[in-house]
């Protein structure tokens, strides 16, 4: 990609009503644009960011036989007053708009209620639980602060996976082998070793909760923390009873905040019952499936680690999630160079941002430390006048001087 063909422009500030560091930096580099207080574009290199993350999660739920589909964002009233949720009193979150008949939608909250329904036309019998269907859709929530930037939206992006079982026994199964799952994308996001399964509040099937809980000063959530054993409770099940559940000692923890970045739930039949989705079990008899639903936010998880992975210049990518691998800078007459060794490294699989405006080599340097691109590499007349190049790593700043018959080894040995 040439930069001349980006339209997007870093900028200086950005816009004075925006609080959070996350929405800031990624103003000012030209991967978001805030509509509203809650509610941003992604531009080109946000939705590149956003795409990546969600990749990560899809290929962990296929891998535990998640299906991937689509649900609607506008909703009928029905599941919702079946379930007993379409009340401002049990959900004070919802948007809601009337059809000119006079009948009244919903902008999708969540989709427990009109999944069920869905299912209904489905299931009839044993044979066809269980089952795991996942979606990644934008979710509405009238939220009533909105001061975190992406981590807060009130418009913003969930993948939703919900779990059919026969019988609590496979639940269980499944909602251990997701919890495993969520650990595995959470490394593969960079946010390994700061991301903490959490023990939290659990709703009327089950005593608790699991919550994804990343340490972040700007957390809204308060925690405890087992470094040993890599775990954590929520401050809201904080009690001697959980404490002796878990074996533990109140000396054993440590108070941190954090920011809840997934949370698994057993349902159980709660909403099976309520919407009548039921199966004729191996003994011929009915019996309402068990389910479980299992959240992660690509949008609360792609601010969190805006705002965690950044100093003082500006963002700083982990390689898996930032728009592309290599800022490219030329200096000089040598774009002849530059589209050769282009060519090369995506022939390699690299993904190369290009630097070609007519632009002084110290503002693009400055774009390709704002925009957090993992590594810079530097063209110049001087440089390969000797047959090298400079490889410069984001994170440290460290630059290396690499020959140039080696520079696309050398890449795609630091990106594979
Ligand atoms: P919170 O307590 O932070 O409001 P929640 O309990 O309402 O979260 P869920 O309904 O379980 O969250 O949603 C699943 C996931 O969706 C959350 O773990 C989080 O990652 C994400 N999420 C929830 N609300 C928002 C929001 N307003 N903006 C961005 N992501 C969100
Ligand atoms: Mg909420």
């Amino acid at each position: 990609m040439k930069r001349s063909q980006l339209y997007i422009k870093t900028r200086k500030d950005a816009p004075g009503d925006e609080q959070a560091k996350n929405a800031q930096l990624l103003i000012r580099a030209g991967f978001i644009h805030k509509e509203m207080a809650g509610v941003y574009t992604y531009l080109p290199l946000g939705l590149r960011t956003l795409n990546k993350i969600v990749q990560i999660i899809r290929e962990e739920m296929n891998a535990i036989g998640g299906q991937e589909m689509q649900l609607s964002t506008l909703q009928q009233q029905d599941s919702w007053v079946a379930s007993g949720r379409w009340s401002d009193d049990v959900m004070d979150v919802w948007f809601r708009t009337q059809l000119a008949n006079g009948s009244t939608l919903g902008l999708a909250p969540t989709h427990e209620e009109p999944l069920t329904a869905i299912m209904k036309n489905f299931v009839s019998s044993y044979h066809d639980l269980p089952f795991y269907t996942y979606q990644f859709q934008t979710k509405f929530r009238n939220e009533l602060r909105s001061k975190s930037g992406l981590m807060r939206g009130r418009e913003f992006l969930m993948k939703d996976l919900y779990s059919f079982s026969k019988n609590k026994e496979e639940h269980d199964e499944f909602y251990e082998q997701c919890a495993d799952a969520y650990m595995k994308v959470f490394d593969r996001l960079g946010l390994g070793g700061i991301t903490y399964r959490t023990f939290a509040s659990g709703g009327s099937f089950s005593k608790y909760s699991d919550e994804f809980q990343t340490l972040s000063p700007v957390g809204e959530d308060t925690i405890y923390v087992h470094e040993g054993k890599g775990i954590a409770i929520n401050q809201e099940v904080y009690n001697d009873e959980v404490l002796a559940d878990l074996g533990i000692t109140k000396e054993e923890l440590v108070e941190k905040t954090a920011v809840e970045v997934g949370n698994i739930f057993t349902l159980g039949t709660k909403y099976s019952d309520a919407l009548g989705l039921e199966y004729t079990d191996e003994k011929g008899e009915k019996t309402s499936v068990f389910m479980g639903s299992y959240g992660i936010g690509p949008s609360r998880v792609m601010g969190l680690i805006a705002e965690h992975f950044a100093d003082e210049k500006g963002l700083v990518w982990p390689l898996n999630v930032s728009p592309y691998h290599i800022y490219l800078v030329t200096i000089g007459d040598v774009a002849d160079r530059a589209e050769q060794l282009i060519a090369d490294l995506e022939a390699a699989g690299v993904e190369v941002l290009y630097d070609d405006r007519d632009e002084r080599p110290g503002a693009k340097f400055a774009d390709a430390e704002l925009m957090g691109i993992p590594y810079r590499v530097v063209l110049s007349e001087r440089t390969l006048a000797e047959e090298q190049v400079e490889l410069t790593e984001r994170r440290s700043g460290n630059t290396e001087m690499v020959s140039q018959s080696s520079i696309v080894s050398n890449i795609t040995s630091k990106i594979s």
